[in-house]
C-alpha cells in the first residue's frame, strides 16, 4: 500500500555514512508545504503528517478507514460500480483499467457504513490516487446513493473529500454530478440528518462547488489545499498577486469557509463528539 501515494511527495532516497542494512529506514519524503525532509518511517508513524509544519498528507482509502472507524466495522456499499466511457474519451477505459489494478479501487470514492465508537454512520472516502479524486458518474452516483441510504436509515453522513474537480473525461456528465449530489444532500438535510465534511488535501473544483461545501459542519485537516480554481488561473484572471496562504485550510477558516481544523490524531474523537452533541448514539 502507498506506492502511488509516495510519488506525490517525490520520494528522495538518501544514504547516510555508516548506516548499513534496511533501506526503508533511510528513505525520506519532502513535505510539499515546508519543503523539509522527513524520514519516511517517521512520517508513516505520524499517519503522514509533517512533524515540522503539521501539513496533513494524502492518505489512501484503507489508511483512512483504519484510523477513523472502529476496527472491522466498515461495510462497503455499491462496491462493484464502474464507469462507462460516456463521451468516448480516448484511452479513458484503458486508464481506468490500469488504475483499478494499481489502486485496488473501482473509482475515486468508496462509500459504506461504519461505526465510530459504536455510533453508526454512512461514510464516504475519496482517494486522490484515482484520477486525482475527480468526480465522474460513478463518484456522483455513489455519493448520491450514500445520502439516500443515510436518509432512509436515519444515519448521519461523514465524507472525506479529496478531489481535483470534475472529471473532464466524462464531459457534461461529470458536471451533472454536482447538481445530483447537492440534491441528495438537501433531501438528507430536510429529513433532519447530520452531514459532516472533512476536507483533505486537495479539495478543489466541482467537488468544492457541490457536496464538499454543503456540510452542516465543515472540518478541514491542517495546511491542506481547499479551493475552486487554481492559484495561477485566478491570478492571471484578476491580475493580482494572491496571499501566500491563499487556499490553505487556515486561510479558509479565517474567512468563514471552514468551521474547524482538526488534527488527524484527534479526528476520531472530534467526529465522535460532533455526533454525540447532535443526538446520535443516545439509544
Ligand atoms: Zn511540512
Amino acid at each position: 500500500m502507498g506506492e502511488g501515494m509516495l510519488s506525490f511527495f517525490g520520494v528522495v532516497k538518501k544514504r547516510f555514512n555508516g548506516s548499513n542494512n534496511d533501506d526503508d529506514n533511510r528513505e525520506t519524503v519532502k513535505c510539499p508545504r515546508c519543503q523539509s525532509l522527513v524520514f519516511l518511517q517517521k512520517y508513516e508513524e505520524l499517519h503522514r503528517v509533517c512533524p515540522n509544519c503539521n501539513y496533513h498528507g494524502r492518505l489512501s482509502t484503507p489508511e483512512r478507514i483504519e484510523i477513523t472507524f472502529d476496527e472491522g466495522s466498515f461495510r462497503e456499499l455499491d462496491s462493484d460500480m464502474i464507469s462507462k466511457n460516456p463521451i468516448d474519451f480516448p484511452d479513458y477505459s484503458e486508464k481506468q483499467q490500469e488504475l483499478r489494478k494499481s489502486t485496488g479501487l473501482n473509482d475515486a470514492v468508496v462509500t459504506g457504513t461504519a461505526t465510530i465508537r459504536g455510533i453508526e454512520v454512512v461514510a464516504g472516502i475519496m482517494d486522490s490516487r484515482y484520477m486525482m479524486g475527480s468526480m465522474g458518474s460513478v463518484v456522483g452516483e455513489k455519493i448520491t446513493r450514500a445520502f439516500e441510504y443515510a436518509t432512509e436509515n436515519k444515519l448521519p453522513v461523514i465524507l472525506f473529500t479529496a478531489s481535483g474537480g470534475a472529471r473532464m473525461q466524462e464531459g457534461i456528465v461529470s458536471l451533472m454530478q454536482m447538481a445530483k449530489t447537492s440534491g441528495a444532500v438537501k433531501l438528507h438535510s430536510d429529513s433532519g440528518g447530520l452531514y459532516i465534511t472533512v476536507l483533505t488535501d486537495p479539495t478543489t473544483g466541482g467537488v468544492t462547488a457541490s457536496f464538499a461545501s454543503l456540510g452542516d459542519v465543515i472540518i478541514a485537516e491542517p495546511k491542506v489545499l481547499i479551493g475552486f480554481a487554481g492559484r495561477r488561473v485566478i491570478e492571471s484572471t484578476i491580475r493580482q498577486r494572491l496571499p501566500e496562504d491563499f487556499q490553505l485550510a487556515e486561510f479558509m477558516q479565517e474567512h468563514g469557509f471552514v468551521d474547524m481544523i482538526a488534527d488527524r490524531k484527534k479526528m476520531r474523537s472530534t467526529l465522535y463528539h460532533l455526533l454525540k452533541i447532535h443526538g446520535y448514539g443516545e439509544d
